[in-house]
């Protein structure tokens, strides 16, 4: 396929594949109609032969783009060894993990293992509260602090946690004792927050929301009124955390801003389902035997897997690799907004990167992001309104090239529709 190809229509195969898919499957996601089949670092094939430059990776989970040989080596070996043996028993991969996850932060005591985000925020919500009953705070200390235009997950707790309504709507009654406050309004949270708040829940970058980075000083002030507080401070690190910021976790770039809890799932198995919670001194002892548990949270081969990919995230040629690749795309996009005039703003950290579209664009991200995709360029959106860039953290100069290439193209495809 060359630069200004678009990709072939699905075969007659694909398509009775698609239309399976799309009879079988409870119809609450959407799929591109396209099935695909394999890949190779940051590019993914469908089983039509089309080829396509991954600048999503599966949604901020594969940081070290697709079949990476480290990663499939850590896998098949672990396959072969033990797949699983409940949590009643120690196996070694999880414990090296929790070990080198305590190491590579600078405030973790202690890991729970589970296996997704959701899930690690569950777990989150209902420690802290447990935090504060265990100090004999069970009727009056209950209150969650989170923002507008986060996104903490599906489940029950953490879709009450998400202050988006449209993710909550049909669901009630919600669980109660959750209060949101805009994102970054230093006035308002101080208003919010009292001694009835056990914790406030943040995405240090909101993702979902829209690609929103903290404030230079959020952090901080959050930091300072959960200590007048007594509160814990949460950091949702699922979509910012692993090396995704240029930080290992995205905090790391912020002044005084050390949490009590960090959440991680995503890039944490680089593909493979795995969520963890990260647990600080203060909070360290609040789960007792039997307080919470999971049947596959530290599954050895989902943790074999995470173990090679922390080694490879937290290499220099990584971390070089997301500044420089970080810079490429802001300039290319900002030149491509100077160009066509289409972006109100570009915004992120490292490669967590966002195109804010203008007003007369809005609503229109997804038809924009499906043009790229008949370009041969996968990228997602962050709402309605905002293109949103996730490549793989290890993607090479020629991948970035191609793939920003064919966003150009798809771009001025769509101004000239
Ligand atoms: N928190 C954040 C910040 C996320 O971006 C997501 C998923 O997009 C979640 C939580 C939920 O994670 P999962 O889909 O693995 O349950």
């Amino acid at each position: 396929m060359t630069k200004s190809d678009t990709i072939s229509p699905l075969t007659s195969q694909s398509r009775s594949l698609v239309e399976k898919g799309q009879k079988y499957f409870l119809p609450n996601y959407k799929p591109r109609e396209m099935i695909l089949d394999h890949g190779k670092g940051a590019r993914i094939w469908d089983a039509d032969g089309n080829e396509f430059i991954d600048l999503g990776s599966g949604i901020a989970v594969c940081s070290l783009g697709h079949s990476d040989p480290d990663l499939v080596k850590a896998l098949t070996d672990q396959a072969n060894k033990l797949w699983h043996t409940s949590n009643i028993f120690f196996t070694q991969p999880p414990v090296d993990l929790a070990e080198q996850l305590v190491e590579a932060s600078d405030f973790a005591k202690r890991v729970y293992f589970c296996n997704s985000g959701t899930e690690a925020n569950e777990a989150a919500i209902k420690l802290v509260r447990k935090y504060a009953a265990n100090n004999g705070r069970t009727a009056d200390k209950r209150e969650i602090i989170t923002f507008t235009g986060s996104f903490h997950g599906r489940t029950l707790a953490a879709v009450t946690a998400t202050a988006q309504p449209k993710y909550q709507e049909g669901y009630e009654p919600l669980p109660g004792g959750f209060t949101y406050v805009a994102f970054n309004d230093f006035d308002a949270i101080e208003k919010a927050v009292s001694d009835k708040t056990c914790a406030i829940m943040v995405e240090p970058v909101q993702g979902e929301g829209g690609i929103v980075p903290a404030h230079p000083d959020f952090l901080a002030h959050l930091r300072k009124l959960c200590d007048k507080h007594d509160a814990l401070l949460v950091l949702d690190e699922i979509q910012c955390g692993m090396e995704r910021t240029g930080h290992f976790l995205a905090y790391m770039g912020y002044a005084n801003a050390k949490p009590d809890i960090v959440t991680l799932a995503k890039a944490l198995g680089c593909g493979i389902p795995i969520g963890a919670m990260l647990v600080g001194e203060k909070a360290e002892d609040t789960f007792q035997f039997g307080s919470h548990g999971s049947t596959f949270g530290g599954n050895p081969i989902m943790c074999n897997v995470a173990l090679a990919a922390l080694k490879k995230l937290r290499s220099p040629a990584v971390k070089q690799n997301v500044t420089q690749k970080s810079e490429k795309i802001f300039a290319t996009l900002r030149a491509l907004g100077d160009e066509l005039g289409m972006f109100e703003e570009i915004r992120g950290v490292g490669l967590m990167i966002g195109a804010a579209l203008k007003p007369q664009w809005h609503g229109k991200a997804g038809e924009i992001t499906e043009l790229c995709r008949q370009h041969g360029v996968l990228v997602l959106v962050a709402g309605p309104n905002v293109l949103r860039f996730l490549p793989p953290l290890n993607i090479t100069d020629e991948e970035l090239e191609t793939g920003m290439d064919r966003v150009k193209t798809a771009l001025k495809e769509y101004l000239a529709q």
